[in-house]
């Protein structure tokens, strides 16, 4: 039982309870314990607890509801919003809690919440198998799957909650809860999609797909309205083995670009197709005869190379997103992209495009708290500032873009959020789903301890 004595801030008590380090201001590590992707982010914890295991979890979520601290859990600190630090409150950095058990034969796997995407890809792929992620492995797999996960295999298998076959939660009380569509069902069902609400995910199960050799890559186009609408449609009519990412970007100073390109607008489709070669060729085909491509790297490749395409990226970026769904992609649509692309305060700017469908849309739209099933596409406008102090250019051109898109008023994908307040969790849950998740939230997290999120409030803190 930890001492109730000392004050709120003195969190001593919790060094002592613990296995793994507790790293708090003045330690040499604490700068970059309390750091996240997102540069701009810049808050003071009391203390980042390394959990070592299971009990320091508990022991950290019993410390911090008995005081009423602000609790930020992390896995891979991807969050836009950096929800993995919190000001003067309790970061559990889950990072160490990185075991993966395969079952090859059983076609699943035990991560631990703090496995990354790329460590779990390339263990997978060993066995020619996958679950599908995002596309970059330093994302935590559980912040990703809490949320929804859309990857390279979304119009195929779904997002990365539907191949989710099980959890262990530890919740606000401390308890260690085994959850799937059994046990403790209305928490699996928020768990998919309801982020990190819930409580604290020390273990995730997922079925294992297999993924022979595939057929993508990247084509960089010409940035015309055509190309632009013309990818869009190709995207939504292929079949389901087809999952692209659009983006209108400006051309990054990249070899294989000629270097009068540097810096101006491109359009990129980067695509994985799942199912043969001889139809991989077709879509490629389909693509360039949309315009003469200006560069294009496309072949036959395993899962864990289109995976590891964009390379390994930064470990952190000052980056401002917002994103929407949408049901059409018009050439008004394609002229606004294009147009704000050119305005954009920084050469690293884009506006990407995930074609949906497919397998998403299979799946009631109340079977999981992600209830955009039949939504056809995300779009997402995004700006990296190499300099901290230009953030803030970067947030207006993003809102800017986004609101042209009219973005704002056509629902959100929770994990591309990076806005806080009740009417932004209204964009990333419908009526009806977020009243089931304040009711689930009501029952597991009554205190609300995990807020340090897109965040649920309790159906009995009646706001
Ligand atoms: C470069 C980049 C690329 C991305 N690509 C994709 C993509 O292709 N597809 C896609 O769908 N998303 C993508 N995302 C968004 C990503 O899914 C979210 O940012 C996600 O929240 C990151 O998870 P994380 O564990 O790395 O982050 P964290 O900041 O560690 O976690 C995010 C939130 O999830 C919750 N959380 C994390 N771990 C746990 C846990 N074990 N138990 C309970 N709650 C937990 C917490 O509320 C936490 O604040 C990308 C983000 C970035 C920055």
């Amino acid at each position: 039982m930890l001492d109730q004595t000392t004050s709120i801030t003195d969190v001593s008590p919790l060094r002592d309870a613990l296995h793994g380090p507790l790293i708090t201001a003045g330690h040499d590590a604490y700068d970059s314990a309390r750091q996240v992707f997102a540069a701009s982010v810049d808050r003071r914890p009391l203390a980042v607890v390394r959990a070592a295991g299971v009990e320091d979890v508990t022991t950290t979520v019993r410390f911090a509801r008995e005081r009423g601290l602000p609790l930020a859990v992390r896995a891979g600190a991807h969050a836009f919003a950096g929800d993995g630090v919190v000001e003067a409150g309790i970061v559990l950095d889950l990072a160490a809690l990185d075991d993966l058990e395969i079952d090859v034969d059983g076609r699943s796997a035990w991560a631990q919440g703090g496995v990354k995407a790329g460590v779990y890809t390339d263990a997978a792929a060993e066995h020619g198998l996958a679950t599908g992620f995002g596309d970059t492995g330093s994302v935590g797999v559980a912040g990703l799957t809490l949320g929804g996960g859309i990857g390279w295999l979304v119009r195929r298998h779904g997002l990365t909650i539907d191949s989710l076959l099980a959890a262990e939660v530890v919740t606000a009380d401390g308890e260690l809860v085994t959850t799937d569509d059994e046990r403790h069902p209305d928490l699996f069902w928020a768990l998919r999609g309801g982020g990190g609400n819930f409580g604290v995910v020390t273990r995730l199960r997922y079925r294992l797909h297999e993924v022979g050799p595939v057929f993508g890559g990247m084509v960089v186009l010409p940035a015309e309205r055509d190309v632009l609408t013309g990818l869009v449609t190709l995207a939504g009519d292929a079949p389901d083995d087809l999952s692209m990412i659009i983006h209108a970007a400006k051309a990054p100073p990249a070899p294989f670009l000629p270097a009068e390109l540097h810096g101006r607008p491109i359009i990129m489709a980067t695509f994985l197709h799942a199912g043969s070669a001889a139809d991989g060729e077709r879509t490629a085909a389909a693509i360039r005869a949309l315009a003469t491509p200006i560069a294009e790297d496309v072949r036959a490749m395993t899962y864990l190379e289109i995976f590891a395409l964009g390379g390994p990226g930064p470990d952190r970026a000052a980056i401002a997103v917002r994103n929407g769904f949408a049901d059409a992609f018009d050439a008004a649509d394609a002229d606004l992209v294009l147009e704000h692309l050119a305005t954009a305060p920084t050469p690293m700017a884009m506006t990407q495009i995930r074609v949906l469908g497919g397998a998403v849309a299979r799946v009631a739209h109340d079977a999981t708290a992600y209830a955009h099933r039949d939504r056809e596409m995300l779009v997402i406008t995004g700006a990296v500032v190499a300099d901290v102090e230009a953030h803030p250019d970067a947030e207006a051109w993003a809102g800017e873009t986004a609101v042209a898109l009219g973005l704002p008023a056509s629902g959100a994908y929770v994990n591309y959020l990076s806005d806080d307040g009740e009417a932004t969790v209204r964009r990333a849950y419908p009526a009806a789903t977020l009243e089931r998740l304040r009711a689930v939230k009501g029952r597991y997290d009554p205190e609300n301890v995990f807020r340090v999120n897109r965040n649920v409030v309790p159906e009995r803190a009646g706001r």
